[in-house]
């Protein structure tokens, strides 16, 4: 197997209304099947999910939470906003976002976001952007490409943090092996590798978190590409995530 990876270079900083997939063509002569990788952060610029925290009316609940979290008020009233769920409240807090996933702030960012009051939210519908990327790239250039939108995020049980998909198009979520055979004849029962948090972990180390400006990247010679499908496969169904039911029965 062999596959390149590299950054779209030049991309600026991305402002409401901006069309992501048109930038990303402009400056990547793109081929069949390749996978485009690109950091939440721009998508939300580029859909204006921008909000000033001035704006934010906090409620007692919030108040409680950010003396106990020492955090801002206005901050922690953001995320309770956009959560339909709360499984871990302090020292930090777990949420469920409207998609369906569960991430710590709801994913809520103020790295990278100009304005000191100023956060960023996730991508409203992140498979929907995603698509509507895949389009563009196919409108103007006649290749069909697979997209996944990242974020960064960080993990249960483990230190440090990685790329993790939230939003995909062109591309199925999981690679499944159950049914296959091992190197010795035993035949695979669980194994269903989530390739595109695989591939939003690698893109991660070529865009970085800081400053470096490179909020996409293509990885190209994987065949991955499959009709359209979404990100909602990997999340766990709630009757069998032992570990939120853990989390919410204490
Ligand atoms: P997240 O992981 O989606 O929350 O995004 P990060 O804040 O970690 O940023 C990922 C990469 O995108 C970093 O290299 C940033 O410097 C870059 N980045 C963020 N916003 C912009 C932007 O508006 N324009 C450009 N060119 N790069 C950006
Ligand atoms: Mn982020
Ligand atoms: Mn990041």
């Amino acid at each position: 197997m062999k596959a390149t990876a590299f950054t779209v270079e030049n991309i600026p900083l991305i402002k409401p209304g901006d069309d992501i997939g048109r930038l990303i063509i402009e400056r990547a002569e793109l081929e069949e099947h390749d996978i485009i990788i690109i950091s939440s952060t721009i998508v939300s610029k580029s859909e204006n999910r921008i909000l000033s925290l001035g704006k934010v009316k906090v409620s007692r609940r919030a108040e409680a939470i950010a003396k106990r979290n020492d955090n801002d008020p206005r901050f922690i009233q953001s995320v309770l906003d956009m959560s339909s769920e709360v499984l871990i409240e302090s020292p930090f807090l777990l949420v469920r976002i409207n998609n369906g996933s569960i991430c710590v702030n709801a994913g809520i960012d103020r790295s990278n976001v100009s304005g000191s009051e100023n956060v960023l939210l996730l991508p409203e519908f992140p498979d929907e952007s995603a698509k509507r990327i895949k389009d563009t790239v196919f409108e103007l250039t006649g290749k069909n490409v697979s997209v996944i939108i990242t974020d960064t995020n960080g993990r249960a049980f483990r230190m440090g943090q990685t790329g993790a998909a939230i939003g995909i198009s062109g591309i199925l979520p999981t690679r499944d092996w159950r049914g296959t055979e091992d190197l010795f004849g035993r035949v695979l029962e669980v194994k269903n590798e989530a390739i595109v948090d695989e591939l939003a972990g690698f893109a991660n180390i070529l865009m970085g978190e800081g400053n470096g400006g490179t909020p996409a990247a293509i990885i190209r010679g994987l065949d991955l590409y499959h009709e359209s499908s979404g990100i909602n496969e990997l999340f766990r169904p709630e009757k069998e995530d032992v570990i939120r039911r853990a989390l919410i029965s204490r």
